[in-house]
């Protein structure tokens, strides 16, 4: 299975990064060992003083399909679950400065941890989930899919004209506003509409 992500999909997080709003979706990837799963812990890494955290919707795609018309990419999902795209900020800064790659910046073992599912027909309203992440019980980051600048189905059709959608994959649909450093010891929760959907401690 591979991770795609989405990056600058609501226009707060990329103001906040001093990033243009783009005109169709930017992705990148990550590989299976990004993975954390089942509440396991992320062991900092040594090669960064600066993880931060990016609160992200992430549905799991149910069946193949390559070139997806939009009225079609409702059919390649039915869970959506809540993740963090952990990225090293400062390995980042540096990859772009030189206009390098970022994947030693995104997709570095445990980036990539991912709590439970929920079947989307349990959800109001595809087009206004709310979801947000907690660090030691203060809320950090809280998003609403109505903000986002490629719907779900948009990001399904743009990606699969690139790359073929298997079933497994995962694509983290992008982070709102509030981005900041993880530290050790602290304790990551994300909801989906105020349910506890995932819990990563940091180690
Ligand atoms: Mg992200």
């Amino acid at each position: 299975m591979k991770i795609i992500c989405i990056g600058r999909n609501y226009a707060e997080h990329a103001k906040e990064m001093n990033a243009a709003v783009p005109s169709e979706p930017v992705f990148f990837l990550k590989p299976d060992t990004a993975i954390i799963k089942d509440g396991q812990p992320f062991y900092y890494p040594d090669f960064s003083k600066e993880i931060h955290h990016e609160v992200e919707l992430v549905l799991k795609i149910n069946k193949p399909g390559k070139n997806i018309a939009i009225e079609f990419a409702h059919k390649y999902y039915d869970e959506i679950g809540v993740g963090i795209d952990f990225t090293a900020r400062d390995v980042q800064a540096k990859c772009k400065e030189k206009g390098l790659p970022w994947e030693k910046a995104k997709a570095f073992d445990g980036s990539a941890p991912i709590g439970n599912f929920i079947n989307k027909k349990n959800l109001q309203n595809n087009k206004e989930i709310e979801f947000h992440l907690a660090i030691n019980n203060t809320i950090v980051q809280k998003g609403n899919t109505k903000d986002l600048l490629f719907s779900f189905d948009e990001v399904i059709a743009y990606v699969s004209k690139f790359i073929t959608l298997k079933t497994g994959d995962l694509i983290y649909t992008g982070t709102p506003e509030g981005v900041g450093a993880i530290k050790i010891g602290d304790k990551l929760e994300a909801f989906i509409e105020n349910k506890k959907m995932f819990d990563c401690e940091i180690k």
